[in-house]
């Protein structure tokens, strides 16, 4: 089995022969190749998809169950052509999952998912100059590294302030725009013993070594860009505290310029709707809650104002008391039940606010514990909610008649 993906990670498409397919699980085949350009999945870098088309021997192909065309299908297209779902490695086998059978003995064309494969060639390599980097300047390891279809996160063993990120990513930049040649080879035991690479654990067998000259010496099984230049720009979107140490997000290439793109979108909308400038939307977007602080405080005041004369109208009493406001949010209806407990305009105070079939209440009381007759009242009026001590609120699924009469029977408190 020739990994064709080892010496030429550009190689989009390839020849090869099928050696084995087998039925696999979830109705995919397990096949194997003489040679292939598929990655399979390993080193923290996901597996390409793509297809396999056979192009050798077509009566072999359709003895060995290939679909009839369907009518109208063109000649052309009489060719069984695979989806390659995932690729694997076991047992130093390389195993495409594909959703036809291919006939052993048979030649196929492979087409790698070129999109895909390169986000990942790009992330994996920039992954590496940055790893390489908080390696030399800070000692770190990279102890933890995911790579999928929205980026890389990497796992450091120690701490790094958002400051010295940006640092490091400058001169990652630096390394990316000098458009260096990466190599990857396998070297000879004596050369691997005097080099000095990183590596997450000790590896048995033949080591390949990675190396991005200036940046990084990693020992790795993954498929790397050519040069350093294809991975666009190095983009740190995310850091944050993770074990020990940090937890970094980072976007390469397209990806980091489709980030880029979103962000800016969210920053020209945020600027037109408050007249800021694109540099000072953080500034504006400060006064706008420093303003809408102090309006929230006055609107606080100017409602314990208007609860305090609406109490003054109302009587003392020792009777249950029941009161209707009109759009009254719920802090502020906890807020005016609380009021007219206070001044004793009854023994319990059930204020209530809403329309149609749907209040907001809150149950007050002067010294006794509310909770029992707030279950009652839930279960009188469809209600939910509760409380502890003297002081409940919840929602009534009920018109206000309903509540006046429930509230009036004075089932609720038997
Ligand atoms: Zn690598």
């Amino acid at each position: 089995m020739e990994k064709l993906y080892e010496q030429k990670p550009d190689i989009k498409e390839f020849d090869a022969a099928v050696v084995t397919c087998q039925p696999g699980k979830n109705g995919l085949y397990d096949v194997t190749l003489n040679r292939t350009a598929f990655y399979p999945e390993g080193g923290g870098q996901p597996f390409d998809t793509g297809i396999l088309e056979v192009t050798g021997d077509p009566e072999t192909a359709k003895e060995a169950g290939t679909r009839e065309p369907a009518d109208g299908e063109k000649s052309a297209s009489r060719r069984l052509t695979a989806k390659v779902a995932e690729v694997h490695e076991k047992d130093g086998r390389i195993i495409h999952y594909t959703d036809r059978e291919l006939p052993p003995g048979s030649q196929v064309h492979g087409v790698i998912d070129w999109e895909r494969r390169q986000c990942h060639m790009r992330h994996h390599t920039g992954e590496h100059i940055f790893s390489g980097l908080v390696h030399s300047h800070y000692g770190y390891d990279n102890v933890g590294f995911h790579m999928g279809q929205d980026g890389v996160t990497i796992d450091f063993n120690g701490m790094l302030t958002m400051d010295q990120a940006v640092e490091l990513e400058r001169e990652a930049n630096r390394l990316v725009w000098a458009d260096l040649s990466v190599e990857a080879w396998y070297p000879s035991p004596e050369e691997l013993h005097r080099l000095e690479y990183r590596s997450k654990k000790e590896l048995q067998g033949p080591v390949r070594i990675v190396r991005v000259p200036g940046g990084d010496t990693c020992a790795c099984c993954g498929t790397h860009v050519s040069r350093t230049g294809e991975i666009g720009v190095i983009k740190v979107t995310g850091l944050k505290k993770y074990k020990s140490g940090v937890r970094l997000e980072m976007l390469c290439g397209l990806k980091a310029l489709e980030d880029y793109e979103k962000k800016q979108e969210q920053v020209a909308r945020i600027s037109n709707l408050l007249s800021a400038k694109q540099g000072q939307v953080a500034i504006a977007v400060e006064k706008l809650l420093e303003e809408s602080g102090a309006q929230k405080r006055q609107m606080g005041q100017l409602y314990q104002q208007i609860f305090r004369l609406r109490c003054e109208q109302l009587p003392r009493g020792k009777e249950p008391l029941l009161v209707f406001e009109e759009d009254l949010p719920p802090a502020q209806l906890r807020m005016f039940v609380t009021c007219l407990c206070q001044e004793e305009k009854g023994d319990l105070v059930l204020g209530c606010s809403g329309s149609g079939r749907e209040y907001h209440y809150v149950l007050g009381s002067r010294g006794e514990k509310v909770e029992e007759f707030t279950g009652k009242l839930n279960s009188l009026l469809e209600g939910k909610g509760s409380g502890r001590g003297m002081m409940a609120q919840g929602l009534f699924c009920a018109s206000r008649e309903e509540i006046e009469r429930v509230w009036n029977a004075g089932e609720w408190r038997e």
